[in-house]
């Protein structure tokens, strides 16, 4: 049976793990984030599948299981897992995604890396990804697409099916025309996006970058703006514009282009960071830190993180203020990513000597400044990190929106805490009550973790309550929403921020 809605996307909707020597299927570890958001939209159409991928020695054999008929808490559903090989996977994924596309959208043109893309592939697999669309998809069935590594399924979707309706998501910062164009591929990526109804983007600013790349290089039209509330665009108006396109038109067809921001699930941090075992946790934590403030760092080992401007600043403050040594402390969580690429590799490594040259410097046998990391902790330990950190300082140099921010502030059912977040992760344009800083500039870096460590309670309760707002109003669920109702062409305040 043909499915209403179709969810593309690479990763699939679940974990396969081996118990007695079978495999079964478990939820994602991270509860949190999309997937369940995305799944249970299923419950709402008649028929729903999702497509992703799934690495096979030999694709055409018969014995791969292609199709997955799932029943869970989210209703009916089918997951079509796509048999790729390794090298489809490393050329479409680790090389041309990765090595190719992260650093140019982030805006790290010295780190862009085009010799070992291979174009083909990556048309290949996005040609594949939208066959499976096609096929899934009933007459007029909505099918949503995620992210950068899928640019060009919307592309071969259209011509394919004609009559489907389709929603792309962009899950990372869009750059500017002039980064952007950098990509020689930058037209076919562009004039696939220009085939979708909606494409959604986390903020203002991206969905600006998007229409002017676009501008660039094709004869598009923009036939509706909207202003930017300015709550949204809070202390950050100077990045971002004040008014953006909702409505373009390439050949003769329509495109509705809005800023939905990921949000959390903010209830479910809610019930976690109060229940009892997160409680004491976060209490053992803070008896550990014997009287010491807690400054808390977690993000994945990528450049883009920026935690080596982050370990100097904390060097620099400790050279600045030599009373804080015994009374601080910084936990950096610093996860590797899961393949092994040496540009990763040589950040872990720079991360290991920077922070063992700062306890070298200013460590003694009862007190070390800084707990490197590197290792994935597990959400509901995180979640009492959270509770028991005296502030949350995240400073990537680009984020597309940064979850951790938001999770920091829904754990925070105390009240208590303090934000500092780089201006340049999504999540600062909703978040203005943060105490924003600039991860490019020492003396912006240095004054605001020095002003977290002193700010009084009032302000630091009147900031987390104007934050907790915000992640409570915008939580996953809202973000979801959102981007489907742009789809019936009811959405709210499109390309405005909601
Ligand atoms: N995370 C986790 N354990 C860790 C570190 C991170 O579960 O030790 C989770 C974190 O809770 C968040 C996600 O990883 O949900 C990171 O998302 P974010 O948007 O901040 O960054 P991304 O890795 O997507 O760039």
């Amino acid at each position: 049976m043909p499915s209403d809605l179709v969810i593309v996307y690479h990763r699939q909707p679940y974990e396969e793990v081996e118990e007695d020597g079978k495999i079964v299927l478990r939820e994602n570890k991270s509860p949190n984030g999309i997937v369940p958001t995305l799944k249970s939209f299923f419950g709402r159409f008649d028929k729903g599948a999702w497509i992703a991928w799934k690495q096979a020695e030999d694709p055409a054999n018969p014995d791969f299981e292609r199709v997955i008929e799932v029943d869970d808490a989210f209703g009916q559903y089918t997951v079509s897992r796509l048999p790729l090989t390794a090298e489809q996977v490393s050329s479409f994924y680790h090389v041309t995604s990765k090595e190719a596309f992260w650093p140019i959208l982030h805006s790290f043109k010295e780190r862009y890396n085009y010799d070992p893309v291979d174009w083909p592939t990556f048309r290949e697999v996005n040609w594949i990804f939208a066959e499976a669309a096609a096929a899934e998809a009933a007459p007029g069935a909505v099918v949503w697409i995620h992210d950068y590594n899928l640019w060009l399924v919307p592309g071969y979707l259209r011509k394919l099916r004609p009559d489907v309706k389709i929603s792309f998501f962009h899950h990372t910062p869009f750059p500017s025309a002039d980064m952007f164009n950098v990509l020689p591929w930058r037209k076919e990526i562009l004039q696939s996006l220009l085939a979708c109804d909606v494409v959604g983007f986390h903020i203002p600013r991206y969905v600006s970058n998007f229409v002017s790349a676009a501008r660039s290089l094709l004869d598009v039209e923009v036939t509706g703006r909207q202003k930017v509330e300015p709550e949204f665009a809070a202390e950050v108006t100077a990045l971002s514009e004040r008014s953006v396109p909702t409505e373009l038109e390439y050949e003769d067809r329509r495109i509705t282009v809005q800023a939905s921001p990921v949000g959390v699930d903010a209830d479910y941090i809610d019930a976690v960071a109060r229940r009892e075992e997160t409680a004491e946790r976060a209490e053992e934590i803070r008896a550990e830190m014997g009287g010491a403030k807690l400054l808390l760092s977690v993000g994945r080992t990528d450049y883009t993180k920026g935690g080596i401007d982050q370990l100097l600043s904390y060097e620099r403050l400790l050279e600045a203020q030599p009373d804080l040594c015994g009374q601080v402390r910084l936990m950096h969580v610093s996860v590797p990513a899961n393949r092994n690429m040496t540009v990763y590799e040589n950040i872990q490594n720079d991360l290991e000597q920077m922070a063992g040259r700062i306890n070298g410097r200013f460590g003694s046998l009862d007190w070390q400044p800084i707990v490197l990391i590197s290792r994935a902790i597990p959400f509901e330990d995180l979640v009492a990190y959270y509770r028991a950190a005296d502030v949350a300082w995240i400073t990537p140099l680009a984020d597309g929106m940064n979850l951790v921010c938001k999770e920091f502030c829904a754990a925070r059912v105390d009240g208590d805490g303090v934000l500092v977040l780089s201006e340049f992760a999504g999540a600062a344009v909703e978040m203005g009550a943060a105490l924003l800083t600039n991860p490019f500039s020492h003396r912006s870096m240095d004054s605001a973790i020095a002003q977290a460590l002193e700010m009084p309670k009032a302000e630091r309760r009147d900031r987390m309550a104007a934050l907790r707002d915000v992640v409570h109003r915008h939580d996953v669920r809202f973000w979801a929403n959102h981007q489907m109702e742009a789809l019936s062409g009811s959405a709210p305040g499109a390309a405005a921020m909601p």
